[in-house]
C-alpha cells in the first residue's frame, strides 16, 4: 500500500491501540509495547521485543510515524525550526526553543491557516487541513527525539499549541492530542506545562472550559477596542472583546486557571495611553496575565514594532495601573521561527 493511504499509529489512543492488537489475534499487553516505541519515535525495524509476523501485518496498513523530518534550522540562541512534510505532501513547522528555567517545543495544528491576522505568516499560503491527533503528537515526539530525549527524559518540559493554525478550529484532533500527552501511559505532561493559544473562538473555549484539563489558555488579544481589532484580526468581526473577556472568564472560573492575553506591540496601532487604560479596566475584572510581544516582522505584512524604550513604557504602565503585565523575549528570530513568522514553505 502505498504510504498516503496507510493510517497512523499515532492517530489510535492507547485504548484503541489494545483494540488493534486484540483483532489481530495478539495480547493487549504488546500494545503497551508498540506505544513505547512509537513515543520514541522508533520504526517497525527497532521492535525487536515483538513477533516479526505481527509487526509485518501492522505496517501493511500502519505507519509509525506520522510527520518525516525534512529540514531544520538553528539559530544563534538555539532555538531550532523543523520543517516537517506529512504523509499526503503537505507541511507544517515546529520550534524548538531552549530556556535555562526549561525547554519548550511550539507545534502547529493546521496545514496553513484560514484566520489571516494581519500580522502573522501562516495563513499567507492559505488553509490546506487539520492536522489530525496523531500528526500533532508525531511533532512533539520527532523534535524529543531530534533533541535526545526520550520518555523518562524528555528535551522539553513545556508544549504550546502556537505553531501556524488555530487549535480550537481543529477542536476534536488537539482535544484527543491534549488527551494523549497528559496520559499517565503516554508521554505524561503535566497540564500545568501545556499551553493552548487562540485567537479567540468564544463557544470552543467555553467547551475547553468544560473539560476541565486544567491546561494553560492564552487568548490572542492584540488590541483594546473591537474596531482596532477588526482591522488586524479578521476573527474580530464575529466575536466582540466582551465576548471574548466573559469566556475567559468562564475558563479560569470553571477551571481555576489564570488566563493569559497575548498582545502584540504594534507600531502606531494599540500601545497609546488609552490603550493601556482599557486594557486595565478590562482585565481587572479576572485573574490573568498579558504577555506583551514586541511584533515580529513578516516581509509581506507591512506592520512594525515598536523601539524597546517605548514596549518597556507601555508595560510599565499597565504595571502602573495594577495589570500582571510582562514582556515575551523573542527567541529565533534569525531563522524566522519565532511567534507569528511560521509559513507553510520550505526553509
Ligand atoms: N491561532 C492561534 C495560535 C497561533 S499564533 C492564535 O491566534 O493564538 C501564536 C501566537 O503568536 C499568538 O499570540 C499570535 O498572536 C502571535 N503572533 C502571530 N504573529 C506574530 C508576529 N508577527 N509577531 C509576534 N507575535 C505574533
Amino acid at each position: 500500500m502505498e504510504k498516503k493511504n496507510k493510517k497512523l499509529l499515532l492517530d489510535l489512543n492507547f485504548k484503541q491501540l489494545q483494540g488493534l492488537c486484540l483483532s489481530l489475534g495478539q495480547q493487549k499487553f504488546r500494545a503497551e509495547q508498540i506505544y513505547s516505541w512509537l513515543l520514541l519515535g522508533a520504526d517497525y525495524e527497532a521492535m525487536s521485543n515483538l513477533p516479526k509476523s505481527f509487526l509485518q501485518q501492522l505496517e501493511q496498513s500502519y505507519l509509525t510515524q506520522s510527520v518525516f523530518l525534512k529540514t531544520h534550522q538553528i539559530a544563534k540562541d538555539g532555538t531550532t525550526k523543523y520543517l516537517f512534510e506529512l504523509k499526503c505532501g503537505g507541511t507544517v513547522e515546529s520550534v524548538f526553543l531552549p530556556n535555562k528555567y526549561g525547554n519548550t517545543v511550539c507545534i502547529s495544528s493546521q496545514v496553513g491557516c484560514k484566520f489571516d491576522c494581519k500580522f502573522c505568516a501562516s495563513a499567507l499560503n492559505g488553509f490546506s487541513r487539520n492536522c489530525s491527533n496523531g500528526e500533532i503528537l508525531g511533532q512533539v515526539i520527532a523534535v524529543n527525539r531530534h533533541k535526545g530525549g526520550n520518555v523518562d527524559k524528555r528535551a522539553f518540559c513545556n508544549i504550546v499549541l502556537m505553531g501556524s493554525g488555530e487549535p480550537l478550529d481543529n477542536y476534536d484532533n488537539v482535544l484527543n492530542f491534549l488527551h494523549s500527552i497528559l496520559d499517565s501511559k503516554g508521554l505524561n505532561f503535566s497540564n500545568r506545562n501545556i499551553s493552548l493559544s487562540t485567537c479567540g473562538l468564544v463557544d470552543k473555549i467555553k467547551k475547553l472550559a468544560d473539560q476541565n484539563l486544567g491546561i494553560t489558555l492564552s487568548i490572542s488579544l492584540h488590541a483594546t477596542t473591537d474596531e482596532s481589532r477588526q482591522v488586524i484580526m479578521p476573527v474580530a468581526k464575529a466575536y466582540s472583546i466582551k465576548d471574548i473577556l466573559e469566556a475567559a472568564k468562564y475558563y479560569f472560573d470553571k477551571t481555576g486557571r489564570r488566563v493569559a492575553f497575548e498582545y502584540i506591540m504594534i507600531k502606531d496601532l494599540n500601545t497609546s495611553h488609552h490603550d493601556a487604560v482599557r486594557l486595565s479596566q478590562m482585565t481587572k475584572q479576572l485573574s490573568c496575565h498579558v504577555n506583551l510581544i514586541n511584533l515580529n516582522s513578516v516581509n509581506e505584512r507591512n506592520l512594525k514594532g515598536v523601539d524597546s524604550e517605548h514596549a518597556k513604557r507601555f508595560c510599565q504602565k499597565l504595571l502602573d495601573l495594577g495589570v500582571s503585565a510582562t514582556i515575551r523575549r523573542t527567541q529565533g528570530q534569525d531563522i524566522d521561527g519565532a511567534c507569528g513568522q511560521l509559513r507553510n514553505k520550505f526553509v
